[in-house]
């Protein structure tokens, strides 16, 4: 499974629809301080499901809505679309490429969709529970992470380790069992 594209619609700085593609291996955004390779990584955050506005650099959700510049209006919505090349069957679900898009207005509202079909967060969650990547994993390492990483106690340390090789999350169920 590999990402394939990236589309950010109205999504922080990105105003116009703007893609992203991607080729299997290693990918570098380069640019400017303030040119908007941060929020590219917020976007990919974003669209798998993040409901945090501070891991995304914001103050409230509503901050990922293209906020207007001197010369261009605000918009009311950002939208993000991620594709990934699911020719594996990483993904359990069977399509061989699939696209997750995430929505939101200035009210508030949300949509989700799977391939074009609407659902709920929580089948976006499932879908990418099992497949390395999601919400909760560190696969995204941001500024100042890194740090925290290399500065973390041996037993903090170890969690993003058991993280990483997906043990926390059995460890997770084992402590809730023996709770009961
Ligand atoms: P650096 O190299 O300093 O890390 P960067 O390329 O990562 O920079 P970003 O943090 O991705 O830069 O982009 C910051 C820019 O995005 C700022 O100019 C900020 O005004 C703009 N920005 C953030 N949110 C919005 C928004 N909602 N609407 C419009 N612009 C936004
Ligand atoms: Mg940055």
């Amino acid at each position: 499974m590999h990402l394939k594209s990236l589309t950010l619609k109205g999504f922080k700085s990105f105003a116009s629809s703007t893609t992203l593609r991607f080729e299997p291996g290693i990918t570098c955004v380069v640019g400017p301080n303030g040119s908007g390779k941060s929020n590219v990584l917020d976007a990919l955050a974003w669209v798998m499901g993040e409901q945090g506005a501070k891991a995304l650099r914001g103050g409230k959700m509503e901050d990922v809505i293209f906020a207007g510049t001197a010369g261009r209006q605000p918009l009311g919505r950002a939208e993000v679309t991620l594709t990934v090349d699911n020719s594996d069957g990483a993904l359990p679900i069977d399509y061989t490429e699939v696209s997750i898009t995430r929505r939101m207005f200035r009210d508030g509202a949300s949509e989700y969709e799977i391939n074009g079909n609407s659902c709920r967060l929580l089948d976006i969650q499932e879908l990418l529970s099992d497949s390395g990547i999601g919400r909760e994993m560190h696969v995204i390492v941001g500024q100042g992470q890194l740090a925290d990483i290399l500065q973390a106690k041996p037993e903090e340390r170890r969690a993003f380790v058991e993280e990483a090789a997906g043990v926390l999350k059995h460890r997770k169920r084992k402590e809730k069992a023996l709770r009961k």
